[in-house]
């Protein structure tokens, strides 16, 4: 049986009007996620009868048990059952929590996964909003969006830090690796259809992302497998296939059917694109890339630098600063916002070198990346242990300084072309 949702129990408004709403510093009641606090959000498929229709539970103190500012941790799991449902969309519902959050007056939510931030305002608290309502808004969204695959839905929220930090160890993190292993096997040659996804054009209107099984949206949400169940999901929604034909160039990315459903899905704006390149038409960027990655000429070499990192990289700037002049859906040759997954594959910058060009990033993104790199740095260039070769902020960010670093360990990029 079907349920169609016609208006969702919350004592604020809800519209897709509220999605692009700021809540400020002093606005804030309860706080969860960023450098406050754990915070992860999952859906999970289970069979119909584990679920029961309807049910939303709070495990932990609501907002309401101590003063304000309230930081807590936060652990979301939506479970979902259909007769339609398959375990390769659980990444696509799970990417529109951020949509549907959004949607709330006075509720600001940032990025996915165990990145998750979200604000509650105090105007919100005040008319009455509580933890339950999330379960609420995604209950009922869930059903209306996604009614084709989702016949029941139970929404499970956490903020007892045990908890949190338990299923994030259990639940959490063994399904966003099994979603990533499935991905890590698929490589562009083994497919024929790429996807566009168009997003983000709601803020950045010419920006198109184009999805391959190894370069995800910059956004580190859509990858391939989404973008593809989005399609099933939704024929005329957000993700469009393009065949993968027309080879221009291999190493560049090039292919004349991307460059014409670019062109088409842009009005115009753009019309070429190398998949591979970080020079020669890169991809557009919106404004929610996971990284940044941008040349340093004097080493030869680029930095990358991922959202989380607040001070300034060697090209002189933040990743804040570096965003405003990469944003807004225009191609910035010598910059380009990209997921984290894109950094280990061969395909990375192949154009100019490939991973042997990145010079520098902040220590965490290496520890998160390193296994990967160095796989992929192993069968490139037969180099171990390539990660410990890139400069961090722990060892220098002067560019004078770096250079140094990558002389004495020996850096590939000091032995390559120069970038331009
Ligand atoms: Fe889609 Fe790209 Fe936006 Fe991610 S960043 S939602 S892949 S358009
Ligand atoms: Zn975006």
């Amino acid at each position: 049986i079907k349920i169609k949702v016609k208006e969702i129990d919350i004592p604020v408004a809800f519209a897709a009007a509220f999605e692009g709403e700021r809540i400020r510093k002093d606005a804030v009641y309860a706080e969860f996620g960023s450098k406050r606090s754990k915070a992860w959000e999952l859906v999970v498929m289970k069979t119909p009868d584990e679920i029961e229709d309807h049910q939303i539970t709070l495990t932990g103190p609501d907002i309401d048990e101590t003063d304000p500012p309230v930081y807590l941790p936060l652990g979301i799991v939506v479970e979902v059952a259909g007769k339609n449902m398959e375990e390769d969309f659980e990444p696509v519902l799970e990417r529109r929590l951020h949509y549907f959050i959004n949607y709330i007056e006075g509720i600001m939510h940032i990025g996915q996964r165990n990145i998750a931030w979200i604000r509650i305002s105090k105007d919100a608290f005040e008319k009455g909003f509580r933890l339950k309502h999330f379960g609420e808004v995604l209950y009922a969204m869930m059903h209306e969006e996604f009614g084709t695959v989702v016949d029941k839905c139970a929404v499970h929220i956490y903020t007892d830090l045990s908890k949190v930090e338990e299923l994030e160890e259990s639940l959490a993190f063994p399904r966003y690796r099994k979603r990533d292993e499935r991905l890590a096997s698929l490589t562009d040659e083994s497919v024929d259809t790429f996807y566009t996804c168009l997003l983000c054009q709601s803020f950045a209107p010419a920006h198109v992302c184009v999805v391959t099984p190894e370069r995800l949206g910059l956004c580190g949400a859509v990858s391939w497998l989404d973008a593809k169940a989005t399609k099933e999901l939704d024929p005329t929604g957000a993700c469009q296939p393009v065949s993968k034909e027309g080879l221009e160039d291999e190493t560049k990315g090039i292919w004349s059917e991307v460059n014409k459903a670019v062109d088409t899905a842009s009005q115009g704006s753009v019309s070429r694109v190398s998949l591979y390149s970080i020079l020669e038409d890169p991809m557009t960027s919106c404004g929610c890339f996971e990284c940044i990655c941008g040349i340093v000429p004097e080493a030869n070499g680029v930095v990358i630098v991922n959202r989380e990192f607040g001070a300034t990289t060697p090209v002189g700037m933040t990743f804040g600063e570096l965003a405003s002049m990469t944003g807004g859906g225009v191609q910035t040759p010598g910059f380009m916002g990209h997921g984290r997954h894109f950094i280990a594959s061969k395909k990375f910058m192949a154009a100019e070198g490939g991973i042997g060009r990145i010079i520098w990033m902040p220590k965490e993104l290496k520890d998160d990346v390193r296994d990967r790199l160095n796989k992929t740095a192993k069968e490139l260039y037969d180099i171990d242990n390539f990660t410990d070769m890139i400069c961090d902020e722990t060892i220098a960010t002067d560019v004078e300084d770096v250079i140094q670093f990558l002389s004495e360990v020996g850096h590939p990029a000091l032995d390559q072309d120069p970038i331009m």
